[in-house]
């Protein structure tokens, strides 16, 4: 019985990679991996993949001053060739013609086109806690540009109806709403991945790439996205890109033809990860959980691939590379970051650093405990002496802690309490300034689910997230209140932004196209955020914090003579007048204060009353 499953499903496999192979012939012909690259990196040599019938029976020449061949590799699939070329600095800029010969005669040639650096590139500065991070699902946020939804060719077809379709979304859109959205104070942008998903189904969400080396067609070009990366950068916006070294999308183009059997984690049978992270981390864990952990497959339209593979492993690592110094960009986003082989991860950041020593990315580490996550960060003494190199991490436990903190009175580990435990545990973290602070993302539910639709929690999330230590984060659409239970649905948290496709009854875009409540909330938003872009004491000031009383939390940012207070009050029903006593070993030094989203003046700071359910930031004086 367990045979004839097995015989089954092999022979379904068969069928599929045939189906593929047929497809791929279509779609893939020849290819070189990457087809550019740029004279004066720290790191002079490039690998090159070179894809052809046959391609590994030839022999690679390159004529060209100042490059040089080092190494070829050739794997077991004949259809490809890997090419160490080594670039010398003061190799001129121009297309290096690579001969693929037989005897004497050339086969077939690939051109890399040779590149000078941009000015400046290599210090380039990445986002810090100076910034303010906007989320965006491009998909769904803006189609300005309705003739690209529909690519001829492209597996899926463009469908608004359908949740989980293409519903038109693109760069042209993003880029018509940059002002919008540098008017509410972000500084930073961060889409979820823009590279090719030719996928049949669920598309949308970029997580299962087929071409790591190009934009999706229906989001844009790459020149389109490099334009949108310099129009940023013209309004102090930095570009964060969302990148995906652990999975491809099973309609990769190599998945017809795989340069070695274990390029990705190959199973009898689909094999999912188990996500539990801990494993990594856990001195006691079994192999057989650990392996399923980093070797299982994401999901079933995702192949896990094999970083210890050293091919696999440059591939991606020159992509990132490729990417940063093309585009522009200012950050990166590495998605679940924890679950490739964390060796590869490690040698990644520091070949970015090396390359950038200014540049950050951030490691999508959802892992809601300290203790656990502390391990995926730079320096941190672990015991098995892994060092990830990463400084920026997701802060998973605060998100956790603001999704329910609003909702709960005061206990010993409720409530408000929740935000200050988290606080106290940046004991652990070498660099907690270096931790992006967020209550929602594309996959997290929205905080008007999770706050039952109560303004006046969504506000004391802003205030909280606005001021506290890390990077502030948001994802677009909150500011008008977009609701969503994650948990039901993806797509019910990624839904249009009104106003952003033509012949939308509604422009959110607007203040006209919005109601009093969103004009509340996107105003609070506004201010806080526009407050916290010149506030150098919340970029990089100490905090001072006291354990919440009578529902109420107040914390201190403070950074040489400059001060901001900050006083959460939970309770719904009453306001309370607080004796600010308690709080003079910092309040000593101060006389009067400002609040920062209303102006109110404070010219004398002995009580201060707080409304209910709602947070005052004073700027101390
Ligand atoms: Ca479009």
């Amino acid at each position: 019985m367990l045979r004839n499953k097995k015989v089954t499903s092999m022979l379904l496999i068969a069928l599929m990679v045939m189906g593929n192979v047929f497809a791929a012939m279509a779609r893939t012909t020849e290819r070189i991996e990457p087809s550019s690259w740029w004279i004066g990196f720290k790191e002079p040599t490039v690998q090159l993949m070179a894809y052809g019938k046959d391609i590994a029976t030839l022999r690679p020449e390159v004529n060209y001053p100042g490059v040089t061949i080092e190494r070829i590799i050739a794997v077991e699939n004949p259809n490809y060739l890997f090419i160490d070329l080594r670039i010398e600095k003061n190799a001129k800029p121009g297309n290096v013609q690579i001969q693929f010969k037989q005897g004497n005669r050339v086969r077939t040639t690939r051109t890399l086109e040779l590149l000078e650096r941009e000015k400046g590139s290599a210090e380039r500065e990445g986002f810090n806690q100076s910034d303010a991070i906007y989320l965006i699902m491009p998909d769904r946020f803006a189609n300005a540009n309705p003739d690209n939804d529909m690519i001829p060719g492209m597996l899926e077809k463009p469908n608004r109806a359908e949740p989980y379709g293409r519903h038109g979304g693109d760069l042209k859109g993003i880029h018509e709403n940059l002002d919008f959205i540098k008017n509410m104070g972000f500084t930073a942008i961060w889409l979820n991945p823009v590279q090719e998903n030719d996928q049949p189904q669920a598309s949308y969400h970029g997580y299962a790439i087929t071409d790591y080396y190009k934009i999706d067609r229906r989001l844009g070009s790459n020149e389109e996205y490099k334009k949108l990366v310099d129009a940023c950068r013209a309004r102090g916006i930095k570009m964060i890109m969302d990148m995906v070294f652990n999975h491809c999308g099973s309609k990769h183009w190599w998945m017809n033809d795989l340069p070695t059997a274990d390029w990705v984690h190959q199973y009898p049978e689909f094999t999912r990860s188990n996500y539990r992270l801990s494993t990594v981390s856990d001195p006691y864990a079994s192999k057989a959980d650990l392996d399923l952990t980093v070797r299982g497959w994401f999901d079933t339209t995702m192949p896990d691939m094999n970083l210890k593979n050293e091919l696999v492993a440059n591939y991606l690592i020159q992509n990132s590379i490729w990417w940063i110094e093309y585009a522009g960009l200012q950050g990166i986003r590495m998605d679940t970051y924890p679950y490739p082989d964390k060796d590869a991860m490690a040698t990644w950041m520091k070949r970015i650093k090396k390359e950038y020593p200014d540049f950050t990315v951030v490691g999508e580490s959802w892992i809601s405990n300290p203790a656990k996550l502390v391990y995926w960060q730079k320096d941190f003494p672990n015991q098995d002496g892994y060092n990830s190199y990463m400084k920026n991490l997701m802060d998973f436990p605060m998100a956790e802690a603001l999704g329910r903190a609003f909702n709960e009175g005061e206990g010993w580990d409720s409530g408000l309490q929740r935000l200050y435990d988290v606080l106290a545990d940046d004991h652990l973290y070498r660099y907690p300034f270096h931790l992006v602070v967020f209550a929602e993302n594309h996959d997290l539910g929205r905080m008007m689910h999770f706050y039952d639709g109560d303004i006046n929690k969504m506000k004391m999330a802003i205030a909280f997230i606005g001021t506290v230590r890390g990077i502030p984060q948001w994802y677009y659409g909150s500011e008008i209140l977009m609701g969503g239970d994650g948990g039901r649905s993806h797509a019910a948290i990624r839904q249009n932004y009104p106003g952003g496709w033509p012949g939308d009854e509604v422009n959110a875009f607007t203040r006209e196209g919005r109601t009093a409540e969103q004009n509340d909330v996107f105003d609070y938003l506004t201010k806080v955020l526009n407050y916290r872009k010149t506030s150098e004491v919340l970029h990089h000031g100490n905090t001072l914090h006291f354990i919440p009383q009578n529902e109420v939390y107040v914390y201190f940012r403070y950074f040489e003579d400059e001060a901001v207070m900050v006083m959460l009050n939970n309770n719904p029903d009453n306001n309370t007048t607080l004796e600010m006593s308690r709080f003079n070993e910092i309040l000593k030094h101060y006389s009067r204060g400002k609040e920062v989203v209303t102006g109110k003046q404070y010219d004398k700071l002995d009580k201060i009353t707080v409304p209910a359910k709602s947070a005052l930031i004073i700027e101390l004086r």
